[in-house]
């Protein structure tokens, strides 16, 4: 595949914190390879302190690299830096706007930046789009949180990029704005807008994401299509509390069951195996009455631990 044909691509990208004070250097990214298909949606997983921000960052131009290079939508970040920058829009992950202005004049400000011509500008057309259009006039100050990231995601988008990348979107925010974000995710993706997002929970990446990477300790673990990630890590967690207390010794072939700290079994399973059905079967044969059940996705601890065999 020719480098066009990436949205983003990255080879050996190396990041050094240099040491500040007490704090000593830091190496953030080790040689990161990693590209994104034009038209995904992907995924960007790792836990904390892993590199995410780091990598956008330095797609942002707003932290510079170590070594490597960097393609966004085909242009060299360093050769030709003004057209990959107009070809990326970044939601960074912290919530920092100018409380002094208001989201119309945000908008205007930024499109100004990106020298979008007055005739071409749609500052109501995106803030309709995030719902703010009634807040186009008002202070920025007295938006919620969960506005100012709406705001953070309309800003991204002035200069109309064929790359959005939201940086960990819905830390802090509720389960109806998650979902009123998610679904204009997936409607600019249908037209035509790849997209990256970071996050360091799995179901959110699973649920969205056609791509998937995991990124940890500045290294790339995992590159794969997320139904091949999901075959190898798919594991479930059923939590039983049995009516009657569990006896020392479980008959429960084929599972695996553990007694928890607070007397529940917890027993794991891979589903794209045995369906869940068949799980509730084979306790009931092993004579256990359920009370109460829960069940758990994978976490993404678990995934590092069978990917890496590490931590
Ligand atoms: P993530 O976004 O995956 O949580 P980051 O890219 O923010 O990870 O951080 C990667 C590593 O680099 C962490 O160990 C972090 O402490 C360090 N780091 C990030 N930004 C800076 C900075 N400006 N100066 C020094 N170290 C940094
Ligand atoms: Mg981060």
């Amino acid at each position: 595949m020719s480098s066009g044909e990436f949205a983003l691509q990255a080879k050996g990208l190396k990041k050094t914190y240099k040491a500040m004070g007490p704090s000593p250097a830091k190496e953030a990214l080790k040689g990161i390879d990693l590209a994104v298909p034009r038209g995904s949606i992907f995924g960007l997983l790792g836990p904390n302190g892993a590199g995410k921000s780091t990598f956008i960052n330095i797609l942002a131009g707003m932290v510079m690299k170590s070594g490597g290079t960097a393609e966004i939508w085909g242009f060299d970040i360093d050769a030709n830096p003004r057209q990959a920058r107009a070809s990326i829009g970044i939601v960074p992950q912290e919530l920092s706007i100018d409380p002094f202005f208001t989201p119309g004049e945000i908008m205007e400000l930024q499109a100004g930046m990106y020298g979008v011509p007055k005739s071409q500008r749609r500052t109501l057309e995106i803030l309709t789009a995030m719902g703010l259009d009634d807040k186009l006039d008002a202070y920025a100050r007295t938006l919620s949180g969960g506005m100012r990231r709406r705001l953070l995601v309309a800003k991204a988008l002035v200069h109309n990029p064929p790359v959005l990348v939201l940086d960990e979107p819905t830390a802090g925010v509720d389960i109806e704005l998650r979902r009123q974000l998610w679904d204009y995710v997936v409607e600019l993706n249908r037209a035509g807008v790849t997209i990256v997002l970071t996050t360091h929970y799995l179901e959110e990446a699973e649920e969205l994401c056609d791509t998937i990477a995991i990124i940890d300790q500045g290294e790339v673990r995992a590159y794969e299509t997320t139904q091949n990630l999901l075959a190898q890590i798919d594991n479930k967690t059923m939590l039983v509390r049995a009516a009657a207390p569990l006896a020392g010794t479980l008959k429960l072939d084929g599972l695996d069951a553990k007694i928890t700290a607070d007397g529940r079994l917890a027993v794991t399973y891979n589903p794209g195996v045995m369906a869940a059905g068949a799980v509730i079967e084979k306790l009931q044969a092993a004579g256990i009455e359920i009370a109460d059940l829960d069940t758990r996705g994978a976490e993404l601890e678990n995934v590092f631990l069978k990917l890496t065999g590490e931590h």
